[in-house]
């Protein structure tokens, strides 16, 4: 099958490469580098300018999750936090092998240029976050982490061969494996033959009106493997974030306030005051990411609030070591110093994606995935927090370095675009009031099925560039992300129904 999206003129330029990346996050640029050191000729593609500001890594605050040797940390422990708070879904040989290998990656990182905050002692500081028994969590600019990850990233990659403005739109293959890329430019579509293709696009948060993510992440690599016959799992697993900033604003990226600032001792509260964790779990405001949202959700739902209040006023060094958040908080009018700060649950990361490996390697040969795109198992049906950087790091590496073995034993390939089918898509803002509705924090089978009833309406829409290839995808994903949370009555991790009478706070000790 070569489901390639209807697109005037397809093929108008063609060109080779061994390795296609997509992406120039994390993800991305770390598999590209190890692709391109393992001497293969690399191109990288990345759907807006390549420029601060287009990636989730860039927006990364927390920090990383990795065991620094020679601490009282373990991998064991890490582990152990890992799959606790992935509800049982976790694949552990995947949880262990990657964050056996964190340390090394991120060193490798530090080899690139990259600077993490040192205390007075002169060794990296750890903080907390949701779900973590121990400080393990490494950060940079205080909450900026990923500014200076893709920073590093960024310089380190300019050895590379990064085509800004260009969207892959379509993956090609013969019957057995990968031959090429389908590309959208401005100055038209393309093809890029190669062997050997990445999707390195993080995530998917525009399913949803209100989302932390950056305006590209409209689940492309998920639609991309989809339509290709590549397997993808987790799906009804979409992490809601539960600090998103609100500010009355209708929707879009809105920002994040970091769950580190529950590890310095900022406390939730609904309008009252009242302490919405109190109670609800035995870690309370560092509980799981999924039990807080829920309580936070429950909490609205309960009260009719249009908020709940995170408050960090006790938080000591609240604006200095809190940069980021205190510059959004004010700029929306918030003085986080004397004021507790306003949030809602907001769509934030996807937990399942693109059936991989630990190595990056999907079901279909010669197509490998990395980053949030992926689903290794190492997220279950709940990510522990700062765990995504690190595992982009580690897979990204390592599916950088398997996509070239793969190029080197296969050789050159000849793709053919000549099949093309019409994807369909119906309205953007539609779906996403659908998914916001029917598919967010709380779900049941009736609201799911008013989702699939709009889904089932989507005309087909020739894919004439970026903005009309996101539609197809955000349609593609949601029928996916909509049958699997259907078919999963049980309450699980991040997906809550509340049609399954069992549902109520999970307890992790
Ligand atoms: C606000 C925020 C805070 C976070 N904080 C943390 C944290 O503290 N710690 C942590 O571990 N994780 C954190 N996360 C999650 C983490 O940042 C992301 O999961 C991770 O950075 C994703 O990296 P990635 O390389 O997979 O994708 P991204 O960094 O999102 O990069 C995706 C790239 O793919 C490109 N792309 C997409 N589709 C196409 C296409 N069709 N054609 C060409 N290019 C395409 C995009 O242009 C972009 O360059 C946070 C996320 C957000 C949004």
């Amino acid at each position: 099958m070569t489901a390639t999206p209807a697109c005037g003129g397809i093929g108008r330029w063609q060109q080779r490469a061994d390795v296609v990346v997509i992406g120039v996050g994390v993800a991305g640029l770390t598999a590209g580098l190890a692709a391109h050191r393992a001497g293969r000729k690399v191109v990288v593609l990345a759907k807006t300018r390549h420029a601060p500001g287009t990636t989730a890594t860039h927006y990364a605050q927390g920090g990383i999750a990795v065991v620094l040797p020679g601490t009282e940390d373990s991998v064991a422990a890490h582990v152990a936090d890992t799959v606790a708070a992935g509800a049982g879904l976790c694949d552990e040989a995947a949880v262990t092998s990657i964050v056996a290998d964190g340390y090394r990656a991120v060193a490798d990182l530090v080899g690139a240029g990259a600077h993490f905050d040192t205390g007075a002692d002169g060794h990296w500081s750890l903080t907390r976050e949701g779900g973590h028994h121990r400080r393990r969590i490494i950060h940079a600019g205080g909450d900026a982490t990923g500014v200076e990850v893709q920073r590093a990233l960024d310089e380190a990659a300019g050895i590379l061969d990064i085509r800004p403005q260009h969207t892959a739109i379509a993956l090609l293959r013969d019957d057995e494996k990968i031959t090429g890329v389908l590309v959208a430019t401005p100055d038209g579509p393309g093809i890029l033959h190669a062997p050997s293709v990445i999707l390195a696009t993080g995530g998917l948060g525009h399913l949803y009106r209100a989302t932390t993510n950056p305006d590209g992440a409209t689940g492309d690599g998920v639609a991309l493997a989809l339509w290709a016959g590549a397997e993808v799992a987790d799906l009804e697993f979409i992490q809601f974030h539960p600090t998103m900033l609100f500010d009355g604003s209708a929707g879009g990226r809105r920002p994040l306030i970091t769950e580190a600032l529950r590890g310095e001792g900022a406390i939730l509260r609904d309008a009252a005051g009242e302490a919405i964790m109190a109670g609800v779990h035995p870690m309370a405001d560092l509980a799981p990411r999924d039990v807080v949202a829920a309580a936070v959700d429950a909490r609205l739902r309960a009260t009719g609030a249009d908020c709940a209040y995170l408050d960090a006023r006790r938080v000591p060094g609240l604006a200095r070591r809190f940069p980021t958040v205190t510059a959004a908080c004010r700029a929306a009018g918030i003085d986080p110093v004397r004021q507790p700060i306003p949030i809602v649950p907001g769509a934030h990361y996807s937990c399942g994606g693109v059936r991989t490996d630990p190595h990056g390697r999907t079901t279909l040969a010669g197509l490998f995935a990395a980053g949030e795109v992926g689903r290794t198992g190492m997220h279950g049906a709940n990510r522990l927090a700062s765990n995504s950087l690190l595992e982009g790091l580690v897979v990204g590496g390592r599916a950088g370095v398997a996509a070239a073995e793969h190029a080197l034993a296969t050789g050159p390939t000849r793709a053919r675009a000549d099949e093309p089918v019409a994807p369909v898509a119906v309205d953007r803002a539609a779906l996403q009031r659908a998914m916001s509705t029917g598919a967010s924090v709380l779900r049941d089978g009736a609201g799911l099925a008013g989702i699939a009833a709009l889904l089932a309406g989507a005309r087909p829409l020739p894919v004439t560039g970026r903005r009309r290839f996101e539609s197809a995808a955000l349609t593609a994903v949601a029928d996916a992300v909509v049958t699997a949370a259907a078919r999963r009555t049980e309450s699980r991790g991040c997906h809550h129904r509340s049609d399954d009478p069992s549902n109520a706070a999970r307890e992790v000790a």
